[in-house]
């Protein structure tokens, strides 16, 4: 079984899903809905990638990528994996790699279409710091 097999998962879809997609199509990221707020964070990874980032339980998101589709970044503590697409590098999600903390999924929001974040509130984390909310 790869990354994205439902099985794997353990969920099924959710009902009227909303898809986040990279740039290729090789990564679906199925969701109930867009989260209405959203985080930006400033830390040195999450400014690189200009993410989004919408937070939803692990068992709310289905995670479909061809076998060997996903390639993953962790750096120093290794807390978390950050996922992106291994054909055309758009970074679509991140995990905890730790079993016990693996129980959130941050789906990168910028993967969704854009008429489904409109409305959608930004919020600013300041993760290279204090790690408070700067707004
Ligand atoms: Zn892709």
């Amino acid at each position: 079984m790869g990354p994205g097999d439902p099985r794997r998962r353990g969920n099924t879809p959710p009902k009227a899903a909303v898809a986040a997609t990279c740039h290729c199509g090789a990564i679906r990221i199925y969701v109930r809905r867009v989260s209405r707020t959203l985080t930006s964070c400033n830390c040195s990874i999450c400014r690189r990638y200009g993410a989004l980032w919408a937070y939803y339980a692990a068992g709310a998101v289905r995670i479909e990528a061809p076998k060997g589709g996903l390639t993953q970044y962790s750096w120093k503590r290794r807390i978390r994996a950050y996922y992106r697409c291994r054909k055309c590098g758009c970074v679509t999600h991140y995990r905890y790699r730790e079993k016990r903390r693996d129980t959130i999924v941050a789906v990168n929001a910028v993967n969704f279409e854009p008429a489904a974040l409109l409305g959608a509130r930004i919020r600013h984390l300041d993760g290279a710091q204090s790690w408070k909310l700067l707004d």
